[in-house]
């Protein structure tokens, strides 16, 4: 049932050349595959729920471009709207009025959100936001929780120092120690470090992925965003909730709605570009008026608002407003879970699963995993052997523990079955080693 591919011949050479001009033969570094000790795959063409490489191997993609092709690959109506602003011209460094349009669905789609700045990447919609935050709060201190990753700004690359609500220390070097020093990394679904750090620190903001994807895949207890949402409201700080990941995503007005919490600010990113680069940031009005030219925050983007993105982005969102789409979106993640959490139970390696509206992860440990350091008990050696197996049956699962698969609305009941065949026997194929 599963297939056998051609030799990675191609991908060998192109990683070869990639490695002499490119740090470590990528752009971004989850995507080197060095996670799974395997050397990346170059992607010639993808469409639907497939990827090519240039071998001409043909993988059921659960990466999609880590988020944005929740549509699948090349959706005829999102290629209608990027070829149709192409021959207008591709950047004017002036307003056009795809931006004005966007800005306005995301108003409306999520009550929060009032006023919009749209940027060129997650990144940068994550870094502007802590700075209006710093300016509207007038305070310096950020709580953000280990495992969540915001982009690669400065301010995010900290790691908890020795104790609770010790002040950060730098996960990179290069970091500023002064600027780490001023993010508080605390243990999500403890809402305890919290209203200790507030009792400690005068804090501008809180920064959370709502449902966290970056560390693999860990839901939120009961109350916790809730009770987050107060201590910020008690204490003036703010809450910025990180929908980069779960934005338009595990609802169409992604985990706000859900969940039914009004952060003061969320940032955007991936899906709402359908797949060309963008980022957004927005919240409540009088937050927002403090952004250059309204206010003096300075913030600014030779791209933002990038006409082509902007058209993909609406084309995008406004397909997600078809009533049903999330119910669909849920249906087929429901079937790639459910069928993974059959063949835990009589998997040769313990694992178990977390999954929410358009996102699965396996953790391949037997510790319930509810925080970083319990997902970092997963078994990362295992959970290469498995990917490496995955691969070589045509499936291309995210090449680390620590992300979770995207699912789209393009994934078929037959491309998931694939998916749960491949993945009953990469198990097998991992134990047997
Ligand atoms: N926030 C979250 C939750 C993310 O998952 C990511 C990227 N994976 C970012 C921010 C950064 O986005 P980008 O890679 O577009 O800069």
């Amino acid at each position: 049932m599963t297939q056998t591919l051609l030799p990675l011949a191609r991908s060998h050479q192109a990683f070869e050349r990639a490695t002499k001009v490119l740090p470590g033969g990528v752009n971004s570094p989850v995507r080197s595959c060095k996670a799974v000790n395997a050397e990346p795959l170059f992607i010639d063409h993808a469409d639907g729920a497939y990827l090519w490489d240039l071998d001409g191997n043909r993988y059921v993609d659960y990466v999609g471009s880590w988020g944005p092709m929740i549509l699948g690959h090349r959706h005829p109506r999102v290629l209608e709207a990027i070829e149709d602003v192409l021959m207008k011209g591709t950047s004017f460094g002036a307003p056009c009025l795809a931006e004005v349009e966007l800005a306005e669905l995301l108003c409306r789609i999520h009550p929060s959100v009032q006023s919009v700045r749209m940027v060129n990447s997650g990144t940068e919609a994550t870094m502007s936001a802590i700075r209006l935050a710093r300016a509207f709060t007038n305070r310096q201190m950020l709580i953000k929780f280990d495992g969540c990753y915001h982009g690669h700004a400065d301010s995010f690359l900290v790691k908890a120092g020795s104790g609770l609500a010790t002040l950060g220390i730098t996960s990179s070097p290069g970091v500023p120690e002064e600027l780490s020093k001023l993010t508080l990394s605390l243990p999500f679904n403890d809402l305890s470090s919290v209203e200790k750090a507030f009792n400690d620190h005068k804090i501008a903001a809180i920064i959370v992925e709502p449902v966290v994807g970056n560390a693999g895949l860990i839901l939120p207890k009961d109350g916790y965003l809730e009770g987050l949402r107060e201590l910020c409201t008690q204490h003036g700080a703010l809450l910025i909730f990180d929908e980069v990941m779960t934005g338009f995503r595990i609802a169409l007005g992604g985990a706000q709605e859900r969940f039914n919490i009004a952060p003061d600010l969320s940032c955007f990113g991936k899906i709402i570009g359908g797949g060309l680069p963008v980022g957004a940031y927005g919240g409540r009005q009088e937050i927002m008026d403090m952004v250059a030219p309204a206010g003096p925050v300075y913030q600014a983007g030779t791209l933002s608002g990038n006409p082509m993105a902007m058209a993909a982005g609406l084309a995008q969102v406004r397909l997600l407003q078809i009533p049903q789409t999330y119910e669909q979106l849920d249906q087929r993640t429901g079937r790639l879970a459910d069928g993974l959490t059959e063949l835990a139970k009589n998997s040769p390696i313990p694992f178990q699963v977390v999954s929410v509206t358009g996102m699965v992860c396996a953790f391949f440990t037997k510790s319930k995993v509810v925080d970083f350091t319990t997902a970092q008990t997963s078994d990362t050696t295992t959970f290469a052997s498995f990917w490496q197996t995955m691969i070589s049956k045509g499936i291309y699962w995210p090449p680390s523990q620590f992300e979770s698969a995207f699912i789209s609305l393009v994934h078929s009941k037959r491309d998931i079955d694939e998916t749960l065949a491949a993945f009953e026997e990469a198990v097998a194929a991992a134990d047997a080693r």
